[in-house]
């Protein structure tokens, strides 16, 4: 087993390294770091190396002979020629110093680690000498998954457990503290005093409770992470189960740690599909017995989980089993489609107020109220009826020239749009092969999305053919 050459007090020390090639520059980083004396000795400098030759100690531009290993600390043999590296190891050996050739396991007696450093912290990476090459792009990967301010945070660390501060072994902190964004934006702002205001009150802060043994019944909003709760973050990330819908987002999931359970309970779900029972029916049981098991549960709703998500069934059925729970909002569908087009849901002098309907009970829209112009009408899982939905509209007296538009996967990378009146909306979402998950939002406060939308496709129409609404 090799160790970090850092454990080796290198300062003001002389070490050889031979060799001008992109292997003796990996090479070189470390032994710079480490504040050594190098005498690099090659008769020809790549481009990676070329870079490092002002902070060199001393540069001999001439093919390395045994000579230049006496009175070395340590001496590295980074040539192209094998040989060569060997003998130096070799002439090394028999002087006692410390030698290393590259590549060359058997002729290593340490092995040179890539280095991230970002002031006081240094982070090493070896890979037992098995290979140098995987140990840099590892390096790169930590740079850029490292924060800025973690000089700043190691920093401010000491300061706190200085002024006695305790509690700040708390990994989860400790971690929270690292990629708190308040945290990096003062430090990036040169405001230290601030952000070590801010870490103290990070580590001071009560965790809310989330005991073992109960369920969060949580929203995680339409789909892009942005628009989670801090809230919501926080139980996922708390979780040692997450059971969550077909329609919660990978990119929503990959926020849980390493070592959560995490189920699909998804109509779908092949996790429930071998017992015969319906997912819905196999949902609640599994989450009271993992409740059962002592497990922190997490039951993860697209959007809000009290808008057409079961969360009502869910909470009566914990309170109805004596399971602790609690429920953590999310920004429903409802909201994040109104957003994702800038179609407001009511508006002074045009909207009063809005309905939410699912287009799975038609039946629902036919009552008289939804008839009035000035209330704006969102219907969820309204694509697969979307002729009917909108037909009983305009039985129920709304205009046929009422705006109406249609959002796919608002909030997404995929997101997509098409823009109508209640007469043209369920062709257009047709032909533009709109894809669930959508949401319709029907009344005049679209009227302006409308308006942009045929202006924009006017406009592409003189150039190509297009007739479908924007995307
Ligand atoms: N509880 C969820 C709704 C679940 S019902 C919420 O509050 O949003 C499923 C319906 O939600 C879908 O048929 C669709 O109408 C809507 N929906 C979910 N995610 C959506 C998204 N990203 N964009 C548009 N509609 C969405």
């Amino acid at each position: 087993m090799g160790y970090p050459i850092q454990l080796v007090g290198l300062e003001g020390r002389r070490v050889l390294l031979a060799g001008g090639g992109p292997v003796a520059a990996e090479k070189i980083v470390p032994l710079i770091l480490a504040g050594a004396n190098v005498h690099l000795v090659t008769p020809e400098v790549s481009a990676e190396m070329e870079e490092w030759l002002p902070k060199v100690w001393r540069f001999d531009r001439r093919p390395v002979t045994d000579d230049d290993v006496a009175g070395a600390k340590v001496v590295v043999g980074a040539t192209d020629d094998l040989a060569v590296n060997a003998r130096l190891v070799e002439v090394a050996r028999g002087l006692g110093i410390l030698a290393q050739a590259a590549d060359d396991k058997p002729n290593c007696d340490f092995y040179s680690p890539a280095v991230v450093r970002r002031g006081p912290v240094i982070m090493t990476i070896s890979t037992d000498g098995g290979s140098p090459m995987l140990a840099g792009q590892l390096r790169r990967a930590l740079e850029a998954a490292v924060p800025r301010s973690v000089t700043e945070v190691s920093e401010l660390l000491v300061r706190l457990r200085e002024r006695g501060m305790k509690g700040l072994a708390n990994r989860g902190r400790m971690l929270r503290a690292l990629f708190d964004p308040t945290i990096t934006r003062l430090v990036d702002q040169g405001d230290t005093e601030a952000a070590a205001d801010r870490l103290e009150e990070l580590f001071n802060e009560e965790d809310e409770p989330f005991e073992p043994g109960t369920v969060a019944i949580v929203g995680a909003g339409p789909g892009s992470r942005q628009l989670l709760t801090l809230r919501a973050l926080d139980r996922i990330q708390r979780a040692d189960v997450i059971l969550h819908d077909a329609l919660v987002e990978e990119e929503v999931l990959r926020l849980a740690l390493p070592g959560t359970e995490i189920v699909d309970v998804g109509r779908r779900s092949q996790a429930l599909l071998p017992d015969e029972t319906p997912a819905d029916a196999q949902r609640i049981p599994l989450m009271v017995s993992y409740a059962g098991e002592g497990k922190r549960v997490v039951r993860l709703h697209g959007g809000d989980p009290f808008v057409f998500g079961r969360g009502g069934e869910e909470v009566e059925a914990l309170r109805a089993a004596g399971i602790p729970h609690e429920v953590v909002p999310g920004v429903s569908s409802v909201l994040a489609t109104g957003a994702a087009v800038g179609t407001p849901l009511t508006r002074r002098g045009v909207a009063r107020g809005f309905t939410v309907r699912t287009g799975h009970d038609t039946e629902g829209l036919r009552r008289g109220e939804l008839s009035q112009q000035e209330e704006t009408v969102v219907v969820l899982m309204g694509l697969a009826a979307v002729e009917e939905v909108l037909m009983h509209l305009v039985a129920e007296g709304r205009a046929p020239d009422t705006p109406a538009l249609a959002v796919s996967g608002a909030s997404r990378p995929d997101q997509q749009s098409v823009c109508g009146t209640l007469a043209t909306l369920a062709a257009e979402i047709r032909a533009a092969e709109l894809p669930a998950p959508a949401t319709l939002i029907i009344g005049e406060v679209a009227r302006g999305t409308l308006e942009l939308a045929q202006a924009s496709a006017g406009h592409k129409s003189e150039s190509d053919d297009a007739t479908v609404g924007v995307a």
